[in-house]
């Protein structure tokens, strides 16, 4: 077993993930994107967009982040996308109320007093106002996790968006919101794109951008973030006819998922039990972390509101017209909605592994690896020269550039060909290719498969096509 601080530190070491303005000691909730960690996220993007969108009933959009104010109005976010927020009077932290009562939920429980905290679970998932949260933590007599303290402030609404000033004057008619969702910028193109696309109902809108939310307790590494990005598609479909497009997406947005390598018995559906008001059903994709499990992916019907909500704010009409049958209607919707980067957590933690090999010698020794699908390794192939002398680091650099017209691939002179080897197991690489003396006898290489280690002989001709069949393939 492993912690979240193993996979925190091998993402720094191996430059995955740095913490965000690291030299001016950080800024909390962000993070920043390697080397590696940029090819692994452009990916996982790259596999995304092609699931979703190469189709005939799903076109793509990328909008901007600044949209309208009054598109936060018409879809609830202004007056609803709230937190409840309190502060200890002792330690001035500052928690999530909600929170914080499950916290103690888990402490119950942990207590093997499992009647008390179902009972306190119940009260909790009726809680709506600040004061409900007070009260509850009141009655409850929860303590400040770190200090101790029962002295708590009342409970207040925070609103979660990020407020900035469009143009040069900081007045309240310039206020506009870095976007918390991407999909908002789909509702306000619903029609642009049904038109130019000539797209007809049920057809879908895929976007993958930043969103943005300025979270009260950030935490467990990129789960909760203040800058993420998001894989959002919203299918448009017919009153009627949701359910059955709700069914079809959960099982396509958990396939997806598998088809990318995630263990299966890590992931799970959870059943939301308290559904938005405009909401007619609602399920999380959710991934056991090291901490526990979280939310990477939500599944949502959410009926006519959003449409009907930017019609009514804008004036301007986003039906559907059905020509055949003589219809109109606003079409209801169906949304899919990822987290680019908490997936990118989910990937990371499925990934490794420790297990012992065998180094160099036939000792047996721990190897630490990421077992990425072949499709997301950040990098696809390594090649060595076995020594740095003989012609080897000429020939393996050709073979090297080559690879690289299509690939992405790394090239390694350094150190004893086994911990070459680890190095590449570490980060994910999938294929090792490595040129020794035999290769001046009959043109042939060695490829060594990362997870089985097996080593065959191939022609040096053949690399570039052998790669790709396995990447097609896997
Ligand atoms: P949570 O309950 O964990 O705050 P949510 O239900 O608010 O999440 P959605 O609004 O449904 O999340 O957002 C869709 C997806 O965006 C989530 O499944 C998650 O992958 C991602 N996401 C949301 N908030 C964050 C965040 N603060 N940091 C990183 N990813 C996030």
């Amino acid at each position: 077993m492993y912690n979240l601080d193993t996979i925190i530190s091998l993402a720094k070491r191996r430059g995955l993930v740095f913490q965000s303005s690291e030299i001016y000691g950080g800024l909390n909730g962000c993070w920043d994107f390697g080397p590696l960690g940029v090819e692994l996220l452009k990916n996982i993007k790259e596999e995304w967009w092609k699931a979703m969108t190469y189709r005939e009933d799903i076109e793509g959009i990328d909008a901007s982040i600044l949209m309208h104010p009054r598109t936060w109005e018409a879809s609830g976010h202004i007056s609803q996308f709230t937190d409840p927020m309190i502060d200890n009077k002792q330690s001035k932290l500052r928690y999530r109320a909600d929170n914080l009562i499950e916290e103690f939920i888990d402490k119950l429980r942990k207590k093997k007093k499992n009647d008390k905290a179902d009972e306190l679970e119940k009260k909790l998932a009726s809680a709506k106002e600040p004061e409900d949260y007070y009260n509850l933590i009141v009655e409850y007599e929860i303590s400040d996790p770190v200090s101790g303290s029962k002295e708590w402030t009342e409970v207040r609404h925070f609103n979660l968006m990020f407020k900035t000033f469009i143009g040069p004057v900081e007045d309240s008619s310039a206020v506009v919101y870095l976007r918390p969702e991407s999909a908002q910028g789909i509702y306000l193109n619903f029609k642009n794109v049904m038109d130019t696309a000539r797209q007809k109902v049920p057809f879908g809108i895929a976007q993958i951008g930043k969103a943005f939310r300025n979270e009260i307790n950030t935490k467990n590494f990129l789960f909760r973030t203040r800058e993420f990005e998001q894989m959002e598609m919203q299918y448009f479909v017919k009153p009627g006819t949701e359910m059955q497009w709700y069914d079809y997406w959960k099982q396509q947005r958990w396939d997806w998922y598998i088809k990318m390598g995630i263990n299966p018995s890590s992931l799970k559906f959870k059943a939301h039990e308290k559904l938005a008001h405009y909401a007619n059903r609602a399920d999380d994709i959710e991934y056991f972390f090291p901490f526990g499990w979280g939310e990477i992916e939500g599944i949502h019907s959410r009926t006519d509101y959003d449409l009907s909500r930017h019609q009514e704010f804008s004036g301007k009409k986003l039906e559907y017209v059905d020509t055949v049958n003589q219809e109109r209607f606003t079409p209801f919707v169906v949304e899919t909605s990822g987290g680019v980067t908490r997936s990118f957590m989910a990937f990371l933690c499925d990934a490794y592994k420790e297990e012992e090999a065998p180094d160099a010698n036939g000792k047996m020794e721990m190897r630490a690896i990421l077992k990425f699908s072949h499709k997301l390794a950040p990098i696809k192939a390594a090649v060595f020269p076995l020594v740095n002398k003989d012609g080897m680091p000429e020939k393996a650099e050709l073979i090297y550039k080559d690879l690289q017209k299509r690939f992405k691939v790394t090239y390694d002179t350094s150190g004893a060909i086994g911990r070459r080897y680890r190095r590449q197991d570490e980060i994910g690489t999938p294929f090792c290719i490595t040129v020794d003396g035999q290769t001046f006898e009959d043109d042939t290489v060695t490829i060594r498969d990362r997870d089985s280690m097996v080593q065959e002989r191939i022609s040096s001709s053949r690399v570039t096509e052998y790669i790709n069949e396995k990447l097609i393939n896997c």
